[in-house]
């Protein structure tokens, strides 16, 4: 049989390669009947425009979206546990679901009778998955609902999925051997352990897997880890970005770059304190509107921080893309107007392998917020006014905020401090 081509084409060729203004004309309408949708069968949403004092006629499109409240992870715990089971968040009577969802929380979600969502299913043609692929799924399949998406999705590719939930590590390569599997599902820790157990059982896992493609998600994925993965399995490895509550966001393509916003949906990127769509290129919370009738979450704030891009890729693919996850917005820090993490403070201690500890201290000087990289260092340098010098010039560019170095006595800093300490008072 011919090698099949995992490089090109898209499942949803129309949506994916749509040009940005008949995007943005598609996704206008989709969040004009969506609001419409919410308003008149989930309460807890009519009440959250009605507080904001909006109607559904207000909402005339994606960027009126900014006019409603943002629901946090916490609110849904708040509404359900006001109003089990769903809190009035869910859009449709008890007996179109199939299923119900326990997250923790506990968060109770709907599963709807028909698995249409195609957004993981998108991903998972960026990858590479293909039809006729038989795919391993080795994600959890215990009450919450992210395998039971991905097996639903699996087969709207047109692959054969493996329910093989978690461990049993073995018994996995054994079912990967003789059925021939192609894909992988799961994290990539899991993938290494497979690998590595491969290896040991005396498997060539080249010649004695047949494994061509992995999503994985749910953990970090180090770039030198993929490539060693890749190298080893013979095989593609791509991610995807998404929640158990509004699904797929953002995947991956052949090209990678960032992770393509999924079609079908409403990624927005806001300034955590305001709610407002932050510009190209600047870090904010993502924030996703979907268009499920059953759980229709409208302006859903992931938590999570994040950047996009736009611009043409490779692929073909139209839809802007979102940088690396930075991480949590509950761990940011505003100083001088601008969003640091602690990621990004750890990133620019990192290449500096002098630095033994740090911690960045912020303060005020008047009406100004002084930002002050505390560090211990391993061996005093030869020169430590130009270390000092290079360290305050990587502060400037990675957290895109000038200040200070400050180096002090080993043993200063407190045993696994945090990494931003905020001492200013505002009272
Ligand atoms: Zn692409």
């Amino acid at each position: 049989m011919a090698e099949k081509d995992r490089r090109s084409g898209y499942l949803r060729p129309d949506l994916e390669t749509m040009d940005p203004q008949a995007r943005q004309e598609y996704l206008d309408r989709r969040v004009r009947e969506i609001v419409a949708h919410a308003h008149a069968h989930a309460p807890a949403f009519a009440q959250k425009m009605a507080a904001v004092g909006a109607e559904p006629g207000d909402i005339r499109g994606v960027d009126d979206l900014a006019r409603l409240p943002i629901t946090e992870k916490a609110d849904l715990v708040k509404l359900q546990r006001a109003g089990l089971p769903f809190g009035g968040l869910v859009g449709e009577q008890i007996d179109k679901l199939a299923r119900i969802y326990v997250s923790p929380g506990p968060i109770y979600e709907p599963g709807e009778k028909v698995y249409s969502d195609d957004r993981w299913a998108q991903a998972f043609f960026a990858a590479g998955f293909r039809r006729g692929d038989i795919a391993q799924v080795t994600f959890n399949f215990n009450l919450v609902p992210f395998a039971f998406w991905l097996d639903a999705s699996l087969n709207l590719v047109g692959c054969v999925s493996v329910p093989a939930g978690v461990g049993n590590t073995e018994l996995q390569i054994q079912i990967m051997r003789e059925l021939g599997v192609a894909g992988y599902l799961g994290t990539p820790s899991f993938l290494a352990t497979i690998a590595d157990r491969a290896e040991e059982l005396g498997l060539d896992l080249k010649r004695d897997l047949q494994l061509k493609v992995a999503f994985v998600a749910a953990e970090m994925l180090p770039e030198s880890l993929r490539a060693s993965l890749e190298q080893r399995l013979d095989m593609v490895i791509r991610q995807s970005y998404g929640t158990a509550d509004v699904g797929c966001l953002s995947y991956e393509c052949f090209h990678m770059g960032g992770m393509h916003f999924a079609q079908d949906c409403v990624v927005e990127v806001v300034d955590p304190e305001t709610g407002r769509p932050v510009g190209e290129g600047e870090p904010g919370e993502v924030v996703a509107t979907v268009f499920d009738h059953a759980y229709p979450l409208i302006r859903f704030g992931t938590g999570d921080l994040s950047s996009y891009t736009t611009g043409v890729c490779a692929c073909g693919r139209t839809s802007p893309k979102l940088t690396r996850i930075l991480g949590r917005v509950d761990q940011v820090t505003k100083i001088k107007g601008m969003f640091v993490h602690p990621s990004g403070v750890q990133q620019v201690a990192q290449k500096f392998p002098q630095v033994a500890a740090y911690q960045l201290v912020v303060t005020r000087d008047g009406h100004k917020d002084v930002m002050t990289l505390v560090c211990e260092l391993g061996e005093a340098p030869a020169d430590s006014a130009e270390l000092k010098g290079a360290m305050e010039t990587a502060m400037k560019e990675v957290l895109r905020v000038s200040g200070a170095v400050e180096v002090v006595a080993p043993g200063t800093l407190p045993q696994g401090c945090k990494v931003i300490d905020d001492r200013r008072n505002w009272d």
